[in-house]
């Protein structure tokens, strides 16, 4: 067998696999709880609905320019501007196949195999193997020593004159982290010190949990205007997985670099899941406040749950819509590895929740909360009994 070198040491999606592999369970009738996807539970809101139903009908059903059609592009730049004070022009936009794609593109175009790639542990888990995809080498930077939040010297220490990136994610998916105005203006200041790129990935932005508040680091000054990469996406706000549309906003020539490997590779999304992102983007705010205000009240149910645990800890989640537990109390000659732990919780006590090695975290596991309280319950009953029966 020959296989690309870059290819070579690429490893699965833990969180693809996992939700997959438990979905296939559930799909044969076996009762499994599933706290693995990143995936909201709520069905796509209906007048989104409404609008791809009608783009079929209508017949816009052909190929749209690659980055876009111009009523989206319209319509993202004025969502960056409001919601980020982010001033984008349609030129700076390219629509992608989910925020996956926009970031592939942006790490395709503008990493080379020698350069390097700050990732901060935990990462989630594509933006490792996507750098090496593109030859380059990531350098992990570890948080769960500040307690998970940017340390500006450590970042500091491993850059090097072959640095050509930062990736960052706040909310943070796996930890619910959000950073603040203050850390991000620091990191800022040392992006442009030293001229490399970041890729801000904003995912999350709006499952917040007060008194915490988003900041958009491109928004702060030109220079880190340039430099940054803002990607952001439809799947957890609008509940809207499977519709596969992502966005990216950056600089003119360095977006049309990477409008390039969108061209070459997977063309123009979805037209349909455009007209319905159009729709999406103009929906009535209270719909997303609402599925917000019941991942708060999930939030809050499952870190009771976990409380009364003995052994078990957590990072108290932000943002988003997960939570990252601390099992290194439980792992030794039985459970050697996060991984050890998840496998038998899924296979013998029906439960599927990813391991935190696949974030660079290991002796965590991130439980997600886009679930029912229904089946958050269950599932922690059994990771209960399972540490019960085990431990
Ligand atoms: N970034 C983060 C942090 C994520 O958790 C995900 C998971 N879906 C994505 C990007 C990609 O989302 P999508 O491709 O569905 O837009
Ligand atoms: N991003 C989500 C997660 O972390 C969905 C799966 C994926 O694309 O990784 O679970």
């Amino acid at each position: 067998m020959k296989i690309s070198k870059r290819f070579a040491n690429v490893g699965d999606s833990s969180t693809l696999k996992i939700t997959s592999l438990a979905k296939n369970m559930k799909s044969k009738n076996i009762d499994v709880a599933i706290l693995a996807a990143g995936e909201p539970d709520f069905d796509t809101p209906d007048d989104i609905k409404k609008k791809a139903i009608e783009a079929i009908k209508e017949g816009f059903t052909g190929y749209t320019p690659v980055r876009g059609t111009n009523e989206l592009l319209e319509l993202v730049c004025e969502k960056f501007k409001i919601d980020n004070n982010i001033e984008y022009k349609p030129e700076n936009i390219i629509v992608s196949t989910g925020a996956k794609q926009s970031i592939y593109n942006i790490l395709q175009a503008l990493c080379d195999e020698d350069t390097e790639v700050i990732l901060l542990a935990p990462y989630w888990v594509s933006y490792i193997e996507m750098v090496k995809m593109t030859g380059a080498t990531p350098v992990v930077v570890d948080t769960s020593l500040d307690d998970f939040r940017i340390n500006i010297e450590r970042i500091k220490g491993s850059i090097n004159k072959r640095t050509r990136m930062i990736i960052i994610n706040s909310p943070n998916n796996p930890t619910g982290i959000v950073y603040t105005e203050k850390e991000l203006r620091e990191l800022s200041d040392l992006i442009v010190e030293n001229n490399i790129y970041c890729i801000s990935d904003e995912i999350y932005e709006k499952i917040i949990y007060t008194p915490n508040k988003h900041y958009s680091i491109a928004s702060f000054n030109e220079r880190i205007k340039d430099l940054t990469f803002t990607v952001n996406g439809l799947s957890k706000t609008y509940a809207m997985t499977g519709w596969r549309i992502g966005y990216v906003g950056g600089e003119k020539k360095l977006i049309e670099k990477a409008l390039m490997v969108q061209t070459h590779s997977t063309s123009c999304t979805s037209s349909i899941s455009q007209k319905a992102a159009v729709a999406a983007l103009k929906l009535d705010n209270n719909i997303v406040i609402r599925m917000t205000d019941e991942f708060k009240k999930r939030r809050e149910f499952l870190m009771k749950k976990i409380e009364r645990i003995d052994g078990l800890k957590y990072v108290s989640p932000q943002g988003a819509f997960y939570l990252f537990v601390d099992f290194r109390n439980f792992l030794g000659k039985k459970f050697k590895t996060s991984e050890d732990i998840c496998t038998k919780l899924l296979e013998d006590y029906k439960v599927a929740v990813i391991p935190g090695g696949a974030f660079g975290a290991e002796g965590f596991v991130r439980i997600s909360y886009a679930a029912s309280m229904h089946e958050i319950e269950k599932g922690i009953d059994r990771i209960e009994k399972f540490l019960k029966e085990n431990i």
